[in-house]
């Protein structure tokens, strides 16, 4: 894929101007009174949508849908995206029933760098810098350029300002503004895009010019790449004796970064951070990249934006660095961040200066959380502490259910999900045990007629499946598939954890077949039978009401109850159903362990006989991770 549609003199006079009249707003219709909420059906809302949308789903006026929002809290115009947790507050208020918790939404990645126009409010829309990650191989020098960008830039300290670090800064060049996120990495990244923050506009590819293109270097390639966020290339370490950058510029046309002096759209600058030579040029770069993405934000009204990351202060409490993205933060707003909220007691920016406001893309640092959100948590300034309280409540609810139904993304899922026309695309992050077998598998894929779905291998690699791996897939709505490939501990842990599918293959026949089975949305769920133990029925007792017990020893393994059991007689199998009771003596147990004695019932079945053999089994998915 070719990595990036960017080109100066190709996109530079293209800029759309927009202006003309904002979105309606009728002051009338805003405060006229509600209607009563009356049964109006059921909904299925996605993660996040846009009051247009929100409107148009539950075929009400935007303005219904905005004096809702109000009515918990919320601000927001036509055009804003809310939440899962605010499109259900607004739909259950005008009266609707909301299905279930909300499906993960899998469409293609936008190709496109994140553009917040908002449609109709062209006449407040201005310009903002951009927001840039720095990204590379371990070593290749992106802590050290970081440091570099930050001495060279300094803007004229007001008050001796020392530099703070609070999670991301701001430069000024040619007097326009830039942001870096102060966490280097595509891990960092990928984990916020995972929690719903996108942030980033603009990734900058640190390259060690002594080194070359590694393995890290492709996974930020891709990470970068799956968010659709456009790449500019730093070759570092310049000053190096053995560096060598045409070489480097070799290994990334390997890649589909294709520079501009080879005749493609990436911009790849030569500097170095020790000498700091070339970081003006870069930093001109990314103006000009982000001068084509036309960056533009509305500075006016609540704000909006992400957690870049928080932590408790001994002193001062909880302090969280926030990325406004729309709108302006001020003292006293009340804001809710994930599971969190609270009221701005003070704002700092990067050098520690008070300040009484904060417009897009500026860093601040904040004071007057309750708790802890996380970073990644996109934030909303609401009207009242109220309204706060009762989306936290909310969120925290949903994330319980969420918890407890698992979010699973398994393939089947998916395919259910092509089946019904909802998914169009199938992302892949595939690791294998060599390098050798990548291609094979790739090209077997990129062969298979999947009809109107798009196969999308987001990162290939060789080597154990990695916690960035099970993040990439998180942020994607991907599936991982291990080709002879294991997940490291972590991995599986988040893996569980998220809901994010684990599938094994040691052929790949079986792996393309699975994969055009889920492309044509006939993946079927499979399931392995799991023997958990055996019972002996020794004496048969009943009692009223309930019918017949097996009085049994369990010979080995464990009975429990919920289990699925049958019963064996005579090497017959007489009955298959549930387990719906276990006792020892009076108690009610949930499990029995071998060499005990327990009274089994099983649903629906009235005929135990002594000398029966009970086997519990249950059925869980196949190809799940071990
Ligand atoms: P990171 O792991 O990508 O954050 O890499 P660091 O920023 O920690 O840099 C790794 C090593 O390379 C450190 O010893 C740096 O001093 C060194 N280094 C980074 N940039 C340059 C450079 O431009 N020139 C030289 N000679 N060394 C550099």
């Amino acid at each position: 894929m070719s990595a990036r549609v960017f080109h100066r003199r190709t996109y530079g006079s293209s800029r759309r101007r927009r202006g003309g009249a904002g979105a309606p707003r009728v002051v009338e219709q805003l405060f006229a009174p509600a209607k009563e909420a009356e049964a109006r059906g059921a909904v299925e809302l996605p993660r996040n949508i846009s009051v247009k949308e929100l409107a148009d789903l539950l075929s009400v006026s935007a303005i219904e849908v905005i004096k809702e929002l109000m009515k918990n809290g919320i601000l927001a115009n036509i055009t804003q995206t809310v939440d899962y947790e605010a499109a259900t507050l607004v739909a259950k208020g005008l009266g609707f029933e909301v299905t279930e918790a909300p499906k993960p939404s899998i469409e293609a990645p936008r190709v496109t760098v994140k553009i917040p126009h908002l449609e109709g409010e062209g006449a407040n829309l201005r310009p903002r810098p951009p927001v840039v990650t720095i990204m590379g191989h371990v070593d290749h020098g992106k802590t050290k350029l970081l440091d570099a960008i930050r001495q060279t830039n300094v803007v004229a300290t007001e008050a001796g300002g020392i530099t703070q670090h609070i999670g991301a800064y701001q430069v000024e060049i040619k007097g326009q503004k830039i942001t870096f996120l102060d966490t280097p990495g595509h891990e960092a990244f990928t984990a916020m895009r995972a929690r719903g923050a996108q942030v980033t506009d603009i990734a900058v590819l640190v390259v060690a010019a002594d080194d070359g293109v590694m393995p890290q270097t492709i996974e930020a390639i891709d990470h970068a790449k799956a968010a659709g966020v456009p790449i500019v290339v730093a070759i570092n370490k310049v000053d190096k004796p053995d560096a060598n950058p045409e070489r480097v510029k070799q290994q990334l046309a390997d890649h589909s970064l294709v520079i501009e002096e080879w005749g493609g759209d990436v911009i790849a600058v030569p500097v170095s951070a020790k000498t700091k030579q070339g970081v003006p040029e870069l930093l001109e770069n990314l103006l000009v990249v982000a001068e084509v993405a036309e960056l533009k934000a509305n500075p006016q009204g609540a704000a909006r934006g992400a957690v870049i990351e928080a932590q408790m202060d001994s002193t001062r409490g909880p302090m969280a660095t926030l990325l406004v993205q729309e709108g302006t933060l001020n003292l006293s707003d009340v804001i809710v961040a994930g599971a969190a909220w609270g009221k701005v007691k003070a704002l700092f920016n990067d050098r520690g200066k008070r300040l009484r406001r904060a417009g897009p893309a500026m860093p601040v640092e904040v004071l007057g959380f309750g708790g802890l959100p996380l970073a990644g948590d996109v934030f909303n300034v609401v009207v009242d502490e109220r309204g706060a309280r009762a989306i936290v409540e909310q969120r925290q609810g949903a994330r319980r259910a969420e918890a407890m139904a698992g979010r699973s993304l398994n393939l089947d899922v998916v395919s259910a999900q092509i089946r019904e026309g909802k998914v169009k695309q199938l992302n892949l992050v595939i690791k294998t045990d060599v390098q050798g077998s990548i291609e094979p598998i790739r090209a077997s894929l990129e062969q298979l007629d999947a009809g109107t779905v798009k196969i999308n291998v987001i990162h290939a690699a060789s080597g154990s499946i990695t916690e960035s791996d099970v993040m990439l897939a998180l942020a994607s709505n991907g599936v991982i598939i291990g080709f002879n490939s294991r997940p490291e501990s972590g991995a599986k842990n988040l893996a569980d954890a998220e809901g994010v599918d684990i599938r094994f293959y040691d052929v790949i026949y079986n792996l393309v077949e699975d994969i055009k089975k889920a492309a044509a949305g006939m993946l079927e769920p499979t399931y392995v039978e799991v023997v958990e133990g055996h019972g002996e029925v020794r004496v048969v007792f009943s009692i009223a009401k309930k019918g017949k017990v097996g009085g049994s020893y369990v010979t080995d393994g464990k009975l429990s109850r919920g289990a699925m059991a049958r019963v064996i007689r005579g090497g017959q199998v007489v009955s298959q159903s549930q387990i719906v009771s276990l006792h020892h003596f009076k108690e009610d147990v949930r499990e029995m362990a071998a060499g005990f004695e327990c009274g089994v019932l099983l649903e629906g079945f009235n005929d135990f006989k002594e000398g029966d053999i009970i086997e519990a089994y249950r059925k869980e998915r196949a190809n799940a991770p071990s």
